[in-house]
C-alpha cells in the first residue's frame, strides 16, 4: 500500500510531501502515510499503530482526535466554513489569549506560525524605522525569506541565505548569533544597534532538538534590546500553552514586546497569532501604517478548534501532570541508557524532551551538531520497528500529550530497551 502511495505522491507532489521533514531525508527509510490518529496513536495506511511522540510537531497536546475538539469543529462547520466577517468566537479567542498572557494586550490571528513571525518582524521594522533583525543559529521562525539564513563566514554576524531563492540583500538584513552566547549577542547589538529593529528568539529553543536558555540569557537580550531601542520578540509557536496555560513569557524574568503563537492554539487546524503591547499592535492596518491581512484569518473552524483546545487545557490544567510524567519517562530513559552503555543526554522541559548522542546537554546549535547523528538514525528506526514514532529528525523535539499516560510511556520504555540493546 505505502509503496504505491509513495509512487503516486512523488509523481505529483514535490518530493512526495507538503513539508520537507515528512520525506524522512535525515533519517532515511520510507516516509509514513497516515490513515487516522486517536489519542497517543497514529495509524498508518499499511495498518501500523504507532505511539506518536511527534504529535504533528506539537499542536496535539490533548492527543489526536480529542472528542471535544472534533465536536467543536463539526458544530462550527454546519454554520459555514468561512465568512471573512468578524465573529464573536474570534473575540472570545482574543480575550482568552490576552487574558492568559499579560504582555499580550492585543492580538491578531493569522494562518500559520510563519505568518505570525513575518507580521511581528514587519511590525518591528515599521515602528522602529530600522531594517535589521537578530536571530540565533538553530532557532526556527518559519520559512519567510529573511529567516532562511545561516551564520555568515565571520563578517560581523551578517547572514547568508540557507535556501536558494533568498536574495543576498534580504539575508543581509538578518544577523545570526549563537544561542546562549552573552558576548556574541552584545557585540552584534553594539555594532548594529542603530539599525536593529528586533531580536527574535525561541525562549526555549525547540527546533534544534530541545536547548534550554542559560540563566539570565533572556534577561540579557531584554537589556540589550532596551538599550538599543529595538523590540524583543519571543517566538512561542511551540512553547505557547505547551509549558503552562499561557506563554513562557508569563514565567520568564524577561518580558518581550511581542509574542508569536501557533500550533497548540489551533488544536491541529492551521492558525498563528501575533500579539503584544497595545501601542505596538495598533500600528497594524487598518488603524496603523503596517499592512497585514488574510482572507482566511480567524477562520471559524480553526478558531473553534483552538477555543475548544484552550478551554479544555484551562479546565484540566494538565501541566504539572504532563511535566511529572515527562520527568519520570526521561529519568527512566537515562537509566536504560546507563544500563546499555549508550552515551546520550536527554534534556526536558514540561512535556518536551529530546535525545542528543553526546555526553552533555547542548547549549547551542554548534554543540547540537556535535552529536552522533548515526546513533540518532539507529534509535529512530529501532523505535519505529517497535511501534514508536519519534519526530523524523535529530533536530526536532519530542512531545507528550495528555494521552501519554504512565502505561503508554512504559510501552515506549520497552521499545527503547529493545532499540538500545
Ligand atoms: C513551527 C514553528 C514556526 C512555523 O510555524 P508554521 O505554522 O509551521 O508556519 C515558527 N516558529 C516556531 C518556533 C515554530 O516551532
Amino acid at each position: 500500500m505505502s509503496e504505491s502511495l509513495k509512487v503516486r505522491s512523488r509523481a505529483v507532489i514535490p518530493g512526495g510531501v507538503n513539508s520537507p521533514v515528512r520525506a524522512f531525508k535525515s533519517v532515511g527509510g520510507e516516509p509514513l502515510f497516515a490513515e487516522r490518529a486517536e489519542g497517543a496513536y497514529l495509524y498508518t495506511r499499511d495498518g501500523r499503530k504507532l505511539l506518536d511522540f511527534c504529535l504533528s510537531f506539537g499542536p496535539m497536546i490533548l492527543g489526536h482526535a480529542d472528542p471535544d475538539v472534533v465536536a467543536a469543529v463539526q458544530d462550527a462547520a454546519t454554520r459555514g466554513t468561512s465568512y471573512a466577517v468578524t465573529t464573536e468566537a474570534e473575540i472570545e479567542m482574543a480575550e482568552l489569549l490576552t487574558g492568559a498572557i499579560p504582555v499580550m494586550e492585543k492580538v491578531r490571528l493569522v494562518n500559520s506560525g510563519t505568518e505570525a513571525v513575518m507580521t511581528a518582524l514587519r511590525l518591528a521594522r515599521g515602528v522602529t524605522g530600522r531594517r535589521k533583525i537578530l536571530k540565533f543559529s538553530g532557532c526556527y521562525h518559519g520559512h519567510t525569506d529573511g529567516m532562511l539564513v545561516q551564520a555568515g563566514s565571520g563578517v560581523a554576524g551578517i547572514a547568508s541565505a540557507s535556501s536558494a531563492g533568498v536574495t543576498a540583500e534580504c539575508a543581509a538584513d538578518t544577523l545570526v548569533a549563537p544561542f546562549n552566547d552573552f558576548n556574541a549577542a552584545e557585540a552584534m547589538v553594539l555594532e548594529h544597534g542603530e539599525d536593529l529593529a528586533a531580536i527574535v528568539v525561541e525562549p526555549i529553543a525547540a527546533n534544534m532538538g530541545l536547548v534550554l536558555p542559560t540563566p539570565k540569557y533572556l534577561l540579557h537580550l531584554r537589556e540589550l534590546t532596551q538599550r538599543a531601542g529595538a523590540l524583543l520578540i519571543f517566538d512561542e509557536v511551540i512553547t505557547g500553552f505547551r509549558l503552562n496555560f499561557g506563554a513562557f513569557a508569563n514565567v520568564c524574568c524577561a518580558k518581550p514586546d511581542l509574542i508569536t503563537l501557533g500550533k497548540i492554539i489551533g488544536g491541529g487546524l492551521p492558525i498563528g497569532a501575533v500579539g503584544g503591547r497595545a501601542d505596538l499592535m495598533d500600528q497594524l492596518a487598518p488603524d496603523g501604517p503596517v499592512y497585514q491581512a488574510g482572507t482566511l484569518s480567524g477562520n471559524p473552524l480553526c478558531v473553534a478548534a483552538g477555543l475548544a483546545t484552550l478551554r479544555k487545557l484551562k479546565a484540566l490544567d494538565p501541566y504539572a501532570t504532563l511535566a511529572a510524567r515527562c520527568a519520570r519517562f526521561t529519568d527512566a530513559l537515562k537509566e536504560i541508557a546507563r544500563e546499555k552503555g549508550v552515551e546520550v543526554s536527554i534534556p526536558r522541559d514540561g512535556s518536551l524532551f529530546s535525545c542528543f548522542f553526546r555526553s552533555s546537554e547542548p547549549r547551542n546549535f554548534e554543540e547540537v551538531m556535535d552529536s552522533d547523528s548515526a546513533a540518532f538514525v539507529k534509535m529512530f528506526h529501532g523505535l519505529l520497528e517497535r511501534g514508536v514514532y519519534l519526530p523524523p529528525s535529530a533536530f526536532e523535539t519530542g512531545f507528550l500529550s495528555i494521552s501519554h499516560d504512565d502505561p503508554v510511556l512504559d510501552q515506549a520504555l520497552d521499545a527503547w530497551r529493545g532499540a538500545w540493546s
